[in-house]
């Protein structure tokens, strides 16, 4: 199973969006589940070459701020290493 960013468009309003997201990263990580417990998957980050925000899978990076998403998401990040 691979984690991406809900959207493979930028969405920051002060962005000039001439450029796609690029993937960033790669990272392994372990999903809890209710029906199959823990499974191996992993999680893609997107960047954007013109803000330099960095999507996640349920918030983004800009500026060193980290924004949530709304609504619920079907994953949640719950720590990092
Ligand atoms: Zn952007």
């Amino acid at each position: 199973m691979t984690l991406y960013p809900p959207s493979s468009c930028c969405s920051n309003v002060d962005c000039l969006h001439t450029k796609e997201l690029k993937k960033a990263e790669q990272r392994q990580v372990v999903i809890y589940t209710l029906a199959s417990s823990a499974c191996p998957a992993w999680s893609v980050h997107l960047y954007c070459p013109d803000c330099c925000t960095n999507y996640h899978n349920n918030f983004k990076v800009c500026d060193g701020t980290r924004t949530y998403y709304q609504g619920s998401p079907a994953y949640l990040q719950v720590g990092e290493c």
